[in-house]
């Protein structure tokens, strides 16, 4: 730790920035204020908790900005196994977060050009080109992101983070740690759950080495709970989508599911969640549904759309359809009961060996299923993501089989998650109203 790195830390985060957020924040919450041309006609206000992610997430960043020479910096593949990194004091940064935030701001084709220019392929995920154009060219829409001192890549979501990770380390000149899973088929067997087991147990002395500490399992153990609890209490939240009319549909979803992602294992990630859970269950209690006359709901499967959140959750507002579960966001959820802080090495190899990107496409299909009769839904959207493959694979048959075993209308949209060029409004659009006829509102 660096003395006038740790001063410059605390007076930009700690005192100013965390004042002014804090001040934002509240007027906030004081004036609410529904965004312009936001159709209220047709959708529920924004969520109050609005005013709270904004601060989580503009205070995550601006903690980065200044946290190098204060604290170990990591960057690790989202759904990667963290708990212990943030035991030994790691500040944490996910590269697929900030790519969504850049989805979202509308400035991917942007930073994504750097990396092609570079040579890096358009076939690439999004994601990773997004990334890799930031680290070539320093841009980002939030300020400045830390150079990493330490590097985690996790195969459980594919096999690009591994190849991204190499360019990583290679060009920040930092180790790399990588967890390999091995691809569940139908189930993991104990011999697979002690192959990962061992790989983070040997993960923990690099991590030491960089973070110039040993790891106290009390502390661990601490981190384990509370990322249990946030996870927990999302999943709760996304239950709630069970009632009529769904009081928030997964576009609120994807907006709020930033800390769950970049921030669990955090206290004021729990107390968030919470929060919103409260809020929530007040929508439930007013009767208040995210679409305001819905008729139909729909599952949403894959990676949002994610600078074309507004326009489709208006679109299918407009015709009464309330997406209200996703295959995508359930994934930060479903494996929650599986977390056991007391046994803190086994319980994450078990856990993070289970997200849906590791699991076979027969078993996406069964979790699919299953949303549609607990959610009682009326039909699927699957975004056939050109970026992620690992998602994307087995649609088409997946798609098929809904249609013939459930007889229920499902759609393939195919776009990308982050970048716009290869998104055709037209065809969506088309695509779409097909479909609305289908689901008969
Ligand atoms: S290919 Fe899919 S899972 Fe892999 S980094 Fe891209 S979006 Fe994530």
């Amino acid at each position: 730790m660096n003395l006038s790195a740790s001063l410059r830390y605390y007076w930009n985060v700690k005192l100013i920035g965390r004042a002014a957020l804090r001040w934002q924040r509240w007027q906030s919450e004081r004036h609410p204020r529904v965004p312009s041309k936001w159709r209220t006609d047709i959708l529920a206000p924004p969520l109050r908790i609005g005013a709270r992610t904004k601060e989580l997430i503009a205070m995550h960043y601006l903690e980065g900005r200044f946290v190098s020479g204060h604290r170990p910096v990591a960057w690790v593949t989202s759904g990667g196994p963290v708990e212990f990194l943030q035991a030994l004091g790691f500040y944490v940064l996910y590269p697929e977060n900030h790519g969504a935030l850049c989805g979202t701001r509308r400035v991917v084709v942007d930073i994504a050009s750097e990396a092609e220019n570079a040579g890096y392929s358009r076939d690439i995920c999004s994601y990773a080109r997004t990334d890799i154009g930031a680290m070539l060219s320093g841009k980002t829409p939030v300020g400045k992101l830390p150079k990493p001192d330490l590097l985690l890549a996790c195969t459980n979501i594919c096999q690009t983070v591994l190849y991204w990770y190499r360019v990583l380390a290679h060009h920040f000149h930092v180790p790399l740690i990588l967890i390999d899973t091995p691809f569940v088929y139908t189930e993991a067997s104990e011999h697979d759950i002690e192959y990962v087991k061992k790989q983070l147990e040997d993960s923990v002395e690099v991590a030491e080495r960089v973070a110039r500490k040993k790891l106290d399992y009390r502390k661990f153990k601490e981190v384990m709970k509370l990322s249990k609890d946030a996870s927990e209490l999302w999943l709760e939240i996304m239950w709630r989508g069970k009632n009529r009319p769904a009081p928030i549909s997964v576009f609120d979803q994807f907006i709020h599911m930033a800390p769950i992602v970049e921030m669990r294992g955090e206290k004021k990630t729990v107390d968030f969640y919470a929060a919103m859970l409260k809020e929530v269950d007040e929508r439930i209690a007013k009767g208040i549904g995210a679409v305001r006359n819905e008729r139909k709901r729909l599952l949403w499967d894959n990676l949002p759309i994610w600078y074309r959140l507004r326009y489709l959750a208006e679109y299918l507002g407009e015709h009464g359809i309330s997406v209200v579960a996703s295959t995508y966001t359930n994934a930060w959820g479903e494996l929650a009961p599986m977390i056991d802080p007391e046994r803190p090495f086994e319980s994450m190899a078990r856990t993070y060996i289970y997200p849906i990107l590791n699991r076979g496409t027969g078993s996406k299909l069964e979790t699919m299923k299953k949303m549609i009769d607990e959610y009682q839904l009326d039909g699927v959207i699957l975004h056939s993501d050109r970026s992620c493959k690992p998602y994307s694979i087995g649609q088409v048959d997946q798609r098929n089989r809904l249609i013939k075993e459930y007889g229920i209308p499902a759609l393939l949209l195919e776009a990308d998650h982050d970048d716009p060029r290869a998104y055709a409004e037209e065809q969506v659009a088309s695509r779409l109203a097909a479909f609305v006829e289908m689901l008969e509102v």
